[in-house]
């Protein structure tokens, strides 16, 4: 197990194009495999429910860079805003200020990045493009003062139709190129574009991705 997922870290990391970082997806694993992961060199883990992160964030070296990808609520922002390096799934404008909220009452920007709804899904969560570009073109965020937005992050539909998936890659890649063009003032902390993951991070990393969030290719299939 524990060589496994070191040859998988190396592997991934080597197949990787040099401005690509990897976000080691960890929830519903153990620490154990965190520290594992941690002997290959690995810094970065995401992890999507707030307990189950603070316990880790307690367990573990002060050095991991905690990121976190899941759906939010508002009312745990608090836990996790005193250490948490970069938020993904940042889905509404209300959750936005209130991560503010909580960054300013810890003396900090906390990292966010806003996630786009471009999959052919209900389900997901996210801004639709036109909701985040009209937003972004508000300068509202520029009021706050407990966050920087950092880029975005998308995932694409759940297919095994890669045209597909491509095509979703392709319009968050868009949308990103013209936001950051269109509205100089996001300046040059907007940099970060977060997708790709297991199964589909490899056309992520050709339609433009700089962060993927890579799971059970690592650790393994999830035991819910
Ligand atoms: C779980 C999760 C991942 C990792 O998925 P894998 O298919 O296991 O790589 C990536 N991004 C988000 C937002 C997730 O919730």
């Amino acid at each position: 197990m524990k060589e496994q997922i070191i040859n998988t870290i190396r592997s991934i990391n080597s197949q990787l194009p040099e401005n690509v970082q990897l976000v080691a997806v960890s929830k519903y694993h153990p620490a154990q495999m965190i520290e594992w992961a941690y002997q290959a060199g690995q810094r970065i883990f995401g992890e999507s429910h707030v307990q189950e992160l603070q316990e880790k964030h307690n367990l573990l070296p002060d050095d991991i860079q905690w990121h976190f990808i899941g759906h939010l609520q508002s009312n745990k922002v608090k836990y996790i805003a005193p250490y948490i390096s970069l938020i993904h799934s940042v889905d509404t404008v209300r959750l936005l200020h209130e991560i503010s909220r909580h960054g300013v009452r810890n003396n900090r920007r906390i990292p966010c990045l806003l996630q786009l709804h471009i999959a052919q899904e209900e389900t997901k969560f996210g801004f639709s493009p036109t909701e985040c570009m009209e937003y972004l073109q508000s300068m509202e965020w520029k009021e706050l003062e407990g966050i920087s937005i950092d880029g975005i992050m998308c995932m694409a539909t759940n297919t095994d139709d890669e045209g597909l998936i491509r095509e979703d890659f392709r319009r968050a890649n868009s949308f990103f190129q013209q936001a950051r063009t269109t509205i100089p003032e996001l300046g040059e902390n907007f940099r970060i574009c977060s997708w790709g993951m297991s199964e589909d991070y490899i056309i992520a990393c050709n339609e433009g991705s700089n962060m993927v969030r890579i799971g059970s290719k690592i650790f393994g299939p999830r035991v819910y």
